[in-house]
């Protein structure tokens, strides 16, 4: 059974158990009789989803959506299996996730491409393609009635670009997925939550990013349910925390592109301002204890920075192509 936390206005967080604890989160909002969830972790977490469900008395047949903020898959990887036990549940994705849903194939080479084909099947197992007639597609502005309960789907790229948040008028809050970054709540401190921004490739947009969190922010949540995990309070704080760390990351990056060790320098320079970052919030752990729980961001930030600054680099040669006069 995993730990599952009450977080009120029908909404609960459940432990998915990929990594260690307290690092992926679902999410399951409960109304008049009906239940959805956002974020399922990976095939491997779909037991546990479903015990949770269990406790919570909520029979298989109440759950109608099963919905995933974007196709990453330690959001979405067990999306195919819990579509599989849930025999009424249809699947919301971004347009541009449901053919990534509908067939996995590629999803999962591009996966195996950034974690490796042995480390994917030891990690998130296999991939269950989910039948078509089951999918929704959510572009942006796509309003959905869970029982009573509205729920609004705005389009946010910037860590991704199939990637949507949910907007929950009743509870005032949103379902962020990777848009509003990464809190682990063991790198809080006095000073409240630790935030930090990810950048996993391949799709990592930091102009876009700042304008998703700004648009967010433009709702006025009370709250914000991170998939990293789970509810932060204290939006305002936290998004010009996110906003600054975007801007030192570019610069890290435009600093660090046409040098011959780009890789090093960006891996290291990543380590240095995250856990400079964690320090500077004064978050009571060694340095050992800091990277036991950041190091797998430091490496997948600082890849995602290599692809943004290649695909950058393209986007400028093709523009000055095209501007060049004939
Ligand atoms: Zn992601």
């Amino acid at each position: 059974m995993p730990a599952t936390s009450d977080l009120g206005h029908g909404i609960h967080a459940i432990d998915t158990g990929f990594i260690r604890p307290l690092f992926d989160a679902s999410h399951l909002v409960l109304e008049d009789g009906q239940a959805a969830f956002v974020d399922v972790g990976t095939t491997f977490s779909v037991p546990g989803l479903l015990a949770a469900l269990d406790g919570l008395g909520v029979p298989r047949e109440a759950v109608t959506y099963v919905i995933v903020t974007h196709v990453h898959l330690d959001h979405a990887g067990g999306a195919g299996e819990m579509m599989r036990l849930l025999p009424q549940a249809k699947l919301v994705v971004h347009p541009h996730g449901a053919p990534h849903m509908i067939d996995p194939t590629r999803l999962w080479a591009g996966a195996s491409a950034v974690y490796g084909e042995d480390a994917m099947r030891r990690n998130y197992g296999k991939l269950v393609p989910v039948d078509p007639a089951r999918v929704i597609e959510a572009p942006e502005g796509f309003r959905l009635e869970l029982g009573s309960r509205p729920l609004l789907f705005l389009d946010t790229p910037g860590h991704a670009r199939h990637h949507f948040c949910v907007w929950d008028e009743t509870s005032r809050s949103m379902f962020t997925g990777d848009t509003f970054g990464l809190a682990y709540p063991q790198l809080a401190s006095s000073r409240g939550a630790f935030i930090m921004p990810t950048t996993t490739p391949v799709q990592f947009e930091p102009e876009a990013l700042v304008a998703s969190i700004d648009r967010l922010l433009g709702f006025r949540p009370r709250a914000m349910l991170l998939t990293h995990y789970s509810e932060v309070t204290e939006v305002e704080r936290l998004a010009a925390d996110l906003r600054r760390q975007i801007g030192e990351f570019v610069t890290l990056g435009r600093a660090a592109d046409g040098q011959p060790d780009r890789a090093a320098r960006l891996r290291s320079g990543v380590r240095e301002l995250v856990h400079g970052w964690i320090r500077d919030h004064g978050t009571p752990l060694t340095t050992e204890a800091v990277d036991a729980l950041v190091s797998l961001d430091v490496e997948l930030n600082a890849q995602g920075l290599e692809v943004w600054l290649d695909r950058d680099r393209r986007g400028r040669r093709s523009f000055y192509k095209t501007k060049r006069p004939g």
